[in-house]
C-alpha cells in the first residue's frame, strides 16, 4: 500500500503508541487526524505538520488536525470522523489506539450504579473501538476506495493478565472482534489487530515491574511501529492478529497448526492439495520394466556404492499404495551418508539391508493406484519424500504422497531443502524477528530457503558462501551481509561487524565453520546444527570432530546448540510445504535451481558429485524423464 497522500485517523493519538504511530504516519507522507480526549496533546499537530513538510512540501495545509473527543460519547465520535472528512476528504487508515487500564480489581469496585471503573475499561477499550470500526467501515465503503483499520489490542488479549482481568477481557474482545472481520477484505477493507506485550506507555507502566522484567523488559516502540506498518501496508493481511514480544519477536496468532484445529471448510481454500484442481491431468504410460539406483555396498562415495538396475515393474500395486512416475528428483548432501549406511544404525544393521534403493525426494505423476486408495487419481501430480526416489517409477504408500499443483522442479526444492529450513528455523531455532540470523552454505539447497524465511520473519540476515555468483544470488534474496569466504575472512568480518554476536545460527557446514559460528554467537544465542557437509566425505566416511571447550563456551554465555533432523518432524511436513508453496505462489519466496542439467537416472551419480564439488548454486535437481518434463512444461 502506497502511503504518501493518504489520510489517517488515530484515536488515542495524543499519547503512547497512538502518538508514535501518528509521527510515523506523518513521516511517510500521511495526513493525520489526532483524536484524543486530552487537549494537551494538541501540540502534536505542529510536530506532525513539520515532519510532513520536511519530506513533502507539495501538500497543502492542514496535513494534521487535532479533534478533542471522548470515544465513548457516540455523538462526539461521529462528529470527529466528520471533521476528519471535512479536513482531508477521505479516510484510508483508521487506527484505534485509545485505551485505558484498570487500576482497581473489578471485585473491589463498590459502586452500586454500575459506573464502576471496570465498565469504563470495557466501554473505552472494546465498545468504543467497535463504534470506531463501524464508522470507519461506513466511510470507507461510501468513499469507494480501499482502506485499512488497525486495532491496537494487547498481549493481554491472547493470554491471561491475572491482575488486570477486565483489561484482558476488553482486549480479548478486540482480538476476536477483529479476527472475525477478515472477510471485509472482499470489499477492499482490511481490519487487523496488533497485540504488543509491555510497551513503556502509561498503560504499560501500570503493570507490575516484576512481570515486565520477567517478560524481557519493555518492547522498543520501533518494534511496535514495524509491526503496525506490516499490517497496514501488506495488502495480504486481513483479519490477522500480530503478537509482538521482546522474547520472541513478531508472530502471527494463532499459528497455522492452531488454526487447523478449528477451521472446517474455509481451510480447504488455501490447501496445496486443493490447488491440484487446476485441470492438471497427464496419464503416464506404464512400461514393463524401469531403471533405478540401488546401493549395493556401503560407501560414502556415492558412485562406488551404487549401481543402476533395470527391474520388472510389478502390477497391480500393493493395497494402500500408488505407483508414481518420477519426473524430477532432488539431490541432497546427505545422499552420501545414506549410501554409507548411516541412516540405518550401525554398519551391521545397515549391511543387512543391502541392497536398498537410493534417493529421498521426487515429484511425479500417479501412474497406477490401488483400489483401496481414495482422494488420489491416476494423472494427479504429487510430491513424495520416501526412499527410492532415484528411480523412473516408485511404489509409495498413498499416505506418504502429497498432492501438488504441478510436478515442477521448484516443488522438489521445497521438499527436503525447503522443509528443513522452514521447520528447522521454527522448531529447533525458535526463530523470532528483530534478531540477527547467520546462515552458512547459504546459497545451497537448504540455505537459500533459510535466508529468505529469516528475512520474511523480519530479521537481519548474514550469510556465508563461496563465490561471486552465490554472493549475487544471496544479495538478490535481500541478505543484509553476504560473506564470500573466498574473498573475506568470516571470523574477522563477524568480529568487526557484529561485535555483540548473532542471535541464531543455521549451520550446515561443520568442522571449523561450526567453531567460527559458535564463537560469533551472542549471549542467549542459539545455534542449530543442520548438518556438517565438510565432514561427510572423510577418508572413511563421516568424520567426527571434537569441539574443544564447547560446554564451557555455552555455559559462559547461556547459549544453546540444538540438532535438527527432518525425519523427526514428518507430522509438520504438509503444513510447512503448504506454507512454502503459498509464499512461492505469492512471489514472496524465490526458488533457485542450479542451472546445470542432469538428465536421466544415469546422471544421478554425477549430480551427487557436483553438489559435493562446492560449485552448485541453489538446488541440484535431476530430471528423471526429460521427454515427460517437456510435456509437462507445455501444460
Ligand atoms: P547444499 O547446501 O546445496 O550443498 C552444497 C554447498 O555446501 C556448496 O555449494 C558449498 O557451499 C557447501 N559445501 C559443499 N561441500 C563442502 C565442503 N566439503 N566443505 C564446506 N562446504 C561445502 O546441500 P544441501 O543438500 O542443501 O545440504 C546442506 C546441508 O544441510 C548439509 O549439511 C546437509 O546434510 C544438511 N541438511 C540437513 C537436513 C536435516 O534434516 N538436518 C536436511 C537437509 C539438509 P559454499 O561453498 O557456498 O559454502
Amino acid at each position: 500500500m502506497e502511503m504518501k497522500g493518504k489520510a489517517a485517523l488515530v484515536t488515542g493519538g495524543g499519547n503512547g503508541i497512538g502518538r508514535a504511530l501518528c509521527l510515523a504516519l506523518a513521516q511517510k507522507g500521511v495526513r493525520v487526524t489526532v483524536l484524543d480526549y486530552s487537549e494537551s496533546s494538541g501540540n502534536l499537530v505542529g510536530i506532525l505538520e513539520e515532519e510532513h513538510a520536511k519530506l513533502y512540501k507539495e501538500f497543502k495545509r492542514p496535513t494534521a488536525i487535532f479533534v478533542k473527543c471522548d470515544v465513548t460519547n457516540r455523538g462526539d465520535l461521529a462528529s470527529a470522523f466528520s471533521k476528519h472528512l471535512e479536513a482531508f476528504g477521505r479516510l484510508d487508515i483508521c487506527i484505534n489506539s485509545a485505551g485505558v487500564a484498570n487500576t482497581i480489581p473489578f471485585f473491589k469496585d463498590k459502586s452500586t450504579d454500575g459506573s464502576g471503573q471496570w465498565r469504563r475499561v470495557i466501554d473505552i477499550n472494546l465498545t468504543a473501538l467497535i463504534d470506531c470500526t463501524r464508522l470507519a467501515i461506513q466511510i470507507m465503503e461510501a468513499g469507494g476506495h480501499k482502506g485499512t483499520i488497525l486495532n491496537i489490542g494487547s498481549a493481554s488479549g491472547l493470554y491471561p493478565a491475572y491482575n488486570m482481568s477486565t483489561y484482558a477481557a476488553s482486549k480479548g474482545g478486540v482480538v476476536m472482534f477483529t479476527r472475525s472481520l477478515g472477510n471485509f477484505k472482499r470489499k477492499g477493507i482490511r481490519v487487523n489487530v496488533l497485540c504488543p506485550e509491555f510497551v513503556e506507555t502509561d498503560i504499560g507502566r501500570s503493570a507490575p515491574s516484576k512481570i515486565i522484567e520477567m517478560s524481557g523488559g519493555y518492547l522498543p516502540m520501533d518494534m511496535v511501529i514495524k509491526g503496525a506498518f506490516e499490517l497496514i501496508e501488506d495488502e495480504t493481511k486481513a483479519g490477522q492478529c500480530l503478537w509482538i514480544t521482546k522474547r520472541r519477536g513478531m508472530e502471527y496468532w494463532p499459528t497455522a497448526e492452531e488454526k487447523k484445529k478449528y477451521l472446517v471448510s474455509s481451510q480447504a481454500k488455501n490447501n496445496i492439495s486443493n490447488k491440484t484442481q487446476m485441470n492438471f491431468k497427464v496419464v503416464p504410460t506404464i512400461t514393463d520394466n524401469f531403471e533405478k539406483v540401488v546401493v549395493f555396498k556401503l560407501d560414502h562415495n556415492f558412485r562406488q556404492a551404487t549401481k543402476i538396475e533395470r527391474v520388472h515393474l510389478k502390477l497391480p500395486v500393493k493395497p494402500g499404495h500408488v505407483l508414481v512416475k518420477n519426473i524430477y528428483a532432488g539431490v541432497n548432501a546427505s545422499d552420501v551418508n545414506y549410501s554409507s549406511g548411516r541412516y540405518f544404525g550401525n554398519e551391521k544393521e545397515a549391511g543387512s539391508r543391502l541392497p536398498f534403493d537410493a534417493g529421498f525426494e521426487s515429484v511425479g505423476i500417479i501412474a497406477a493406484i490401488s483400489d483401496s486408495v481414495q482422494n488420489l487419481y491416476i494423472g494427479a501430480p504429487v510430491a513424495a519424500m520416501s526412499y527410492g526416489a532415484y528411480a523412473e517409477f516408485s511404489e509409495i504408500p498413498a499416505k506418504h504422497v502429497i498432492p501438488v499443483p504441478r510436478p515442477d522442479p521448484e516443488v522438489v526444492a521445497m521438499l527436503t531443502s525447503g522443509l528443513t529450513a522452514s521447520i528447522g528455523l521454527e522448531q529447533a531455532g525458535k526463530m523470532g524477528s528483530g534478531q540477527t540470523v547467520l546462515v552458512t552454505a547459504a546459497a545451497g539447497g537448504t540455505g537459500q530457503f533459510a535466508v529468505q524465511l529469516a528475512k520474511i520473519a523480519g530479521n537481519k540476515v548474514v550469510a556465508t558462501c563461496g563465490g561471486e555468483e552465490k554472493e549475487k544470488l544471496l544479495k538478490d534474496f535481500g541478505v543484509d551481509r553476504v560473506i564470500d569466504y573466498r574473498k573475506e575472512d568470516i571470523k574477522l568480518v563477524l568480529k568487526k561487524e557484529f561485535p555483540k554476536g548473532v542471535d541464531l545460527v543455521y549451520e550446515s557446514v561443520g568442522g571449523e565453520m561450526f567453531n567460527t559460528c559458535l564463537n560469533a554467537l551472542a549471549i542467549h544465542g542459539h545455534l542449530v546444527v543442520i548438518g556438517m557437509i565438510s565432514q561427510y566425505q572423510g577418508q572413511r566416511g563421516w568424520q567426527p570432530s571434537n569441539y574443544t571447550g564447547l560446554c564451557e563456551k555455552l555455559l559462559a554465555k547461556s547459549q544453546s546448540v540444538a540438532g535438527f533432523f527432518l525425519m523427526h518432524y514428518s507430522h509438520l511436513w504438509r503444513t510447512h510445504l503448504e506454507r512454502l508453496y503459498n509464499l512461492y505462489s505469492d512471489r514472496k519466496l524465490k526458488v533457485a535451481l542450479d542451472p546445470k542439467l542432469f538428465l536421466g537416472v544415469k546422471s544421478i551419480a554425477d549430480a551427487v558429485e557436483y553438489l559435493h564439488s562446492g560449485q552448485s548454486i541453489g538446488k541440484v535437481v535431476v530430471c528423471i524423464d526429460p521427454s515427460f518434463s517437456q510435456v509437462i512444461a507445455r501444460l
